[in-house]
């Protein structure tokens, strides 16, 4: 395989120069009992020495030669998580209210529909987003390109989030939104980032340069 080909099968080169990661989907941090097993026997089969649970709810299958990562796919029988690369790589959910005693808002649900949107699209640079179920923020939200936060009264909306070594707080953009409206709104500035963005330009440098009120106005959002 050539390397873009291992690319799009979102296998990563590792520190030795030799063997890869790989990552399958496991949206919004779920797992099934089914995907868990074939993960372990895949690992065993193939003799992969590490997994290791990484950011964004993952799990990494690390050591991987190259020559297995077709059979490995094919075994898992499930999408690659797009780990590297300029695109969507994936919405981090917290239990919210179907699980956790705080949740006011459904997060897996809302992690889900978003995931299933966006999963596959391509962007100016990586885009991550982050689905609280209260205000408690267990997502780390306000650290994500998209940042959502579930209130009694609605979803509160924050863009142009980051980790990493330039780490930024989203600028919250909009609160009391219904499910509709949030996603109405992620839409028109997804549209506007990847129109306007440059190349591997994160949200959070893009809001940086554009200016937080130039993209309330694109939104066609009060000040
Ligand atoms: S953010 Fe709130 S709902 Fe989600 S896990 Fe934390 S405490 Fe529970």
């Amino acid at each position: 395989m050539e390397s873009s080909d291992l690319i799009t099968k979102g296998a990563i080169l590792q520190r030795d120069k030799e063997s890869y990661a790989i990552i399958p989907r496991t949206p919004a941090g779920i797992l099934t009992p089914e995907l868990l097993k074939k993960i372990a026997c895949a690992a065993e089969e193939f003799k992969i020495p590490v997994l290791k649970i990484v950011s964004g709810q993952r799990i990494a299958m690390v050591g991987v030669k190259k020559e297995d990562i077709e059979e490995i796919w094919r075994f898992l029988g499930t999408d690659s998580g797009q780990a590297i690369g300029l695109c969507f790589h994936y919405v981090q959910a917290c239990p919210g209210n179907s699980l956790c005693k705080y949740g006011v808002q459904d997060s897996i649900g809302l992690a889900l529909e978003l995931e299933k949107k966006y999963y596959g699209t391509e962007f100016p640079a990586k885009m991550k987003i982050g689905v609280s179920g209260c205000t408690i923020c267990c997502s780390e939200s306000y650290l994500r390109d998209i940042g959502i936060v579930g209130k009694k009264s609605g979803w509160t909306l924050s863009l142009g989030g980051n980790s990493g070594s330039n780490p930024r707080i989203g600028n919250v953009i909009v609160q009391k939104l219904t499910e509709e409206e949030l996603f109405t709104i992620i839409d028109k500035f997804l549209t506007y980032y990847i129109k306007y963005a440059k190349k591997k330009e994160r949200t959070s440098k893009f809001i940086k340069r554009i200016g937080i009120d130039e993209v309330r106005k694109n939104l066609g959002l009060p000040f």
